[in-house]
C-alpha cells in the first residue's frame, strides 16, 4: 500500500481526537467566559441559572455525539427538526435568564453547530444570524436595555462555537479526500510503468521495506506533477479546454489517462470518454494526428506520443469555445507538443530508472551478506536466484554450473515458483550451453525472437518469453564455472541497467560459488574410494549409524549386504594386478546399475564391497542381492582377447531383524558371507533371525 509522503497514518480515533480536543477547548472557553460575566448579569431565579448552565453541556454532549457520528441514522435524520423544537425552548430558557447576558445564551451556538453539520456552513450561519436578531429583538423589549459591545461579543462568540468546528472539519476532510485522490493516480501512474523490482510480485523481504515504498511514491509524485505542469502550459498556449496524456500499456492493451492540465481533478473533467476514446488509441496506433470539430466540441485534437520505437501514448486536445490556432495550425503545435512530451516521458523514465538503479545498491550489499552467510551449496544457490530476481524486474531465475573442461552443465538451483526443475542437464546445443561455452553475456530484452530455441535443455517447462539474460560467471584461472539465468514474462522490461546489477551479483556469486563447490569435492573426495568412484568406508561408518538411528525413530527395517569378489587372488596371480584392477571396477559398476540412490554401496576392504539399504526388509535385501550375483556372473571381464569370468559371494543381515545391535550388524551379515564360501561361493546367504 503507498503512502502519501510526509503524511502519518492515523487511526479513526486519533483524528476524531484532534478534531474535538480544540472545539471542545473553544466552547470550554466560551463558556468560562459566559460565567465571568454572568457575575454582572441582572439575577433570574438561581435554580434557572443552574438549567441554563447545564443546557451548555448537555449542547456540549450532543455537538460531540453529532460530530462524532455516534448518533443513529435515524436520529440524524430527524436532527434538524429536534434543532428547531430544541432552539425555541432555549430561546425561552435564554430569555428568562437574562437575555444577552444570559449563561444559556452560547447554548445556540450549539444549535448552529447542528444545521452546519447537517447541512451547510451557510445553514449555521443562518441559523445563528436568526438568533441574534431574535435576542436583539427580544431583549429592549424584555429587559429593556441594549449593550452594543455585548451582543457584539456574543455574535462573534455564537458563530465561533456553531461554525469553526464544522469549518475545520470540513477542511481536513476535503484535504484528505484530495490526497487519496492523488495516491490513487500514482498507485494507477506506477501500475503502468514497466514493472520495476519494487512493483515486482516477486519481490521479498527487506526490498519491500516502507522506506523504499515510500521513496517509490514521491518519485510517482513528482513525474505526475513534472506531467501535469506541461500538460497545462500546453493547454494555456493553444487555448484549450483540457490537456489529457493517455498512457499506453501494450501489453495489457489498455489506455489510462495518466496526467492532465485540469487542477485539483481526480480525473479529466472535459473528456467524453465514449466519443473520443476509440480516436485517441487510432491516434496513436497509426501514428497520425486527428483533428474534429462537432457541435459542442469546437476542437479536438489527438497527437501520439512516440519516441523511437515506442508508443508511450497519446496527448489528447479539447476545447469548447475553439482553439488559438486554425485546424492545420492545431494539428501541427499538437503534434510538436506531443513530441516535446515523449521527451520528458523519457527524461522522466531515466530519472526513474537511476533511482531504481540507487536502490538496487543496498540490494547487492544485503545479497553479499546473505551469500557469505549461506553455508551449503544449496542455500547459497537459492540466495543467488532470489536475489537476481530482487535487483531486476524478472520473474523467474536459474544457476547453472558448468564444467568448462567438458563443456557440460546442469540446473543447480532455481527462484522460487520456478518450474524449471534442479538437476536438468543442459544440452550441449541449449542457449545457455552455447553462451558458457563462448564466455559471452546474452541479453534479449524482447526473447520473442528466440520462440522455439532450447534455453536450458530437454524436458525444460514449455513458457512465453518475454525477455532473457544468460550471464556466464568466470573465474580468470579456470574459465566458466556457471552462468545466471533471468527470465521476464514482458518483453522490453528487462533493462541494461538490471542485466548491469546481475552481473554485478555474479561477480559476488562466482567467487562464493567457487568455495562452496571446492569444499564440496573435498568433501566428497575424503568419502570416495579412487579405483572404483564407490564410498569409501568412512563414508560407510558414518551412514551405518545414521541409517541404523533413522530406523530406530521411524520403527522401519534396514538391511545390509556384504559381498566379496570369489578368488580374486587367481584373478590377480593370472591375469595380473592391473587386470584385476579392472576386475573391480566393472563389479563395482554391476552393483551402482542394480541399486536404489538412497543405497549406500561402499567399498569396505580389497575386493569387499558393502551395501547399506534404508527402508529395506531382509528378505527384500536377500531378493537384491540375488539380482546382483546373478548379474555380476553374466556378466564376464572383458580384456584384450582374454574373458575374465567373475563371481561374488553375498552375506546379508537385517536390522531389527537379525540383531537388535547396531555394532553386530555387520559381523552378523560378515558372518554369513563366510557361510556363502564356506557353501561352495557364488551365492548369498542370510544372517539367522535373532529370535530363531
Ligand atoms: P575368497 O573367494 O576366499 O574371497 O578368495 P580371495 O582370493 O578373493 O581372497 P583373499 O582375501 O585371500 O584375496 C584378496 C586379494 O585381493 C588379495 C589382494 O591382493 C587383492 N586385492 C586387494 N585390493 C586390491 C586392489 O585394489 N587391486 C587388485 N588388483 N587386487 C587387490
Ligand atoms: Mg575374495
Ligand atoms: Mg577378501
Amino acid at each position: 500500500m503507498l503512502r502519501i509522503p510526509g503524511e502519518n497514518p492515523r487511526s479513526e480515533r486519533q483524528r476524531l481526537l484532534a478534531n474535538a480536543v480544540p472545539a471542545a477547548l473553544a466552547w470550554c472557553i466560551a463558556i468560562a467566559a459566559l460565567y465571568a460575566l454572568r457575575r454582572t448579569a441582572t439575577h433570574p431565579s438561581a435554580w434557572l441559572g443552574l438549567v441554563a448552565a447545564a443546557s451548555n453541556l448537555v449542547a456540549l454532549g450532543a455537538g460531540w455525539a453529532a460530530s462524532s457520528g455516534r448518533i443513529t441514522a435515524k436520529l440524524r435524520a430527524a436532527l434538524p427538526w429536534w434543532l428547531v423544537v430544541a432552539s425555541a425552548l432555549l430561546f425561552l430558557l435564554v430569555e428568562i435568564t437574562g437575555g444577552l447576558r444570559s449563561p444559556a445564551v452560547l447554548v445556540p451556538g450549539f444549535i448552529a453547530l447542528g444545521f452546519a453539520w447537517r447541512g451547510s456552513l451557510a445553514n449555521g450561519a443562518t441559523a445563528a444570524a436568526l438568533w441574534i436578531a431574535a435576542l436583539v429583538v427580544a431583549d429592549p423589549m424584555l429587559h429593556r436595555h441594549v449593550d452594543p459591545a455585548w451582543l457584539f461579543s456574543v455574535a462573534v462568540a455564537l458563530f465561533s462555537v456553531g461554525l469553526i468546528p464544522i469549518a475545520y472539519a470540513r477542511r481536513a476532510v476535503t484535504e484528505e479526500a484530495k490526497a487519496r485522490a492523488r495516491l490513487a493516480r500514482v498507485e494507477g501512474y506506477l501500475a503502468d510503468r514497466r514493472m520495476t523490482p519494487l512493483g515486482n510480485d516477486a519481490v521479498v523481504g527487506d526490498l519491500r521495506s516502507e522506506r523504499q515504498a515510500q521513496f517509490q511514491t514521491a518519485e510517482g509524485l513528482r513525474h505526475i506533477d513534472a506531467l501535469d505542469r506541461y500538460l497545462r502550459d500546453v493547454r494555456d498556449t493553444m487555448g484549450a479546454d483540457e490537456v489529457v496524456f493517455w498512457r499506453f500499456n501494450e501489453a495489457r492493451q489498455t489506455q489510462r489517462a495518466a496526467a492532465w492540465s485540469t487542477e485539483q481533478a481526480t480525473s479529466p473533467r472535459y473528456f467524453d470518454r465514449d466519443a473520443w476514446a476509440p480516436l485517441v488509441r487510432w491516434a496513436a496506433e497509426t501514428g497520425q494526428v486527428q483533428c474534429v470539430a462537432d457541435g459542442d466540441v469546437s476542437f479536438f485534437v489527438v497527437a501520439p506520443v512516440r519516441e523511437g520505437g515506442r508508443v508511450h501514448g497519446a496527448l489528447s486536445i479539447s476545447s469548447r469555445a475553439g482553439l488559438t490556432h486554425t485546424p492545420d495550425g492545431a494539428k501541427r503545435w499538437a503534434a510538436r507538443h506531443a513530441a516535446h512530451a515523449a521527451v520528458l516521458l523519457d527524461l522522466l523514465d531515466l530519472r526513474r530508472e537511476a533511482s531504481r538503479h540507487l536502490l538496487s545498491t543496498p540490494a547487492l550489499i544485503r545479497a553479499a551478506e546473505r551469500l557469505q552467510a549461506a553455508k551449503t551449496t544449496d542455500a547459497l544457490g537459492a540466495a543467488i536466484c532470489q536475489t537476481a530476481i530482487e535487483v531486476t524486474s524478472a520473474q523467474r531465475s536459474a544457476l547453472i554450473r558448468w564444467d568448462p573442461e567438458h563443456e557440460t552443465g546442469t540446473v543447480m538451483a532455481v527462484s522460487r515458483g520456478h518450474a524449471l526443475a534442479p538437476g536438468l542437464a543442459i544440452d550441449g546445443d541449449s542457449v545457455v550451453a552455447e553462451q558458457c561455452s563462448m564466455r559471452k553475456l546474452l541479453h534479449k530484452e524482447d526473447a520473442r525472437v528466440l520462440r522455439g530455441a532450447t534455453i536450458y535443455g530437454r524436458g525444460e517447462p514449455k513458457r512465453e518469453l518475454g525477455g532473457l539474460a544468460v550471464l556466464p560467471l568466470a573465474r580468470a584461472d579456470i574459465g566458466v564455472i556457471g552462468a545466471i539465468v533471468i527470465e521476464s514474462d514482458v518483453h522490453d522490461t528487462l533493462t541494461r541497467r538490471e542485466v548491469e546489477n546481475v552481473s554485478l551479483l555474479g561477480v559476488i556469486a562466482a567467487r562464493s560459488l567457487e568455495t562452496a563447490w571446492e569444499i564440496e569435492e573435498e568433501w566428497r573426495r575424503a568419502r570416495t574410494d579412487g579405483l572404483t568412484g564407490l564410498y569409501n568406508r568412512r563414508h560407510f561408518d558414518e551412514q551405518l549409524a545414521r541409517i541404523v538411528s533413522d530406523s530406530l525413530a521411524h520403527g522401519s527395517p534396514a538391511s545390509l549386504i556384504v559381498a566379496d569378489v570369489d578368488h580374486f587372488k587367481r584373478v590377480n596371480d593370472t591375469y595380473g594386478h592391473e587386470a584385476g584392477d579392472a576386475v573391480l571396477k566393472a563389479v563395482a559398476r554391476v552393483f551402482l546399475d542394480c541399486l536404489r540412490a538412497e543405497d549406500v554401496c561402499a567399498r569396505y576392504g580389497g575386493e569387499e564391497i558393502a551395501i547399506l539399504l534404508p527402508e529395506t526388509s531382509v528378505a527384500r535385501a536377500q531378493e537384491v542381492a540375488e539380482r546382483v550375483r546373478k548379474a555380476i556372473a553374466a556378466k564376464p571381464v572383458q580384456r584384450g582377447d582374454r574373458t575374465i569370468k567373475v563371481t561374488a559371494s553375498f552375506g546379508v543381515a537385517g536390522y531389527p531383524e537379525s540383531t537388535a545391535l547396531r555394532d553386530a550388524l555387520f559381523p552378523a551379515a560378515d558372518k554369513a558371507l563366510y557361510e556363502a564360501k564356506d557353501g561352495g561361493r557364488n551365492q548369498v546367504r542370510t544372517a539367522h533371525s535373532a529370535v530363531g
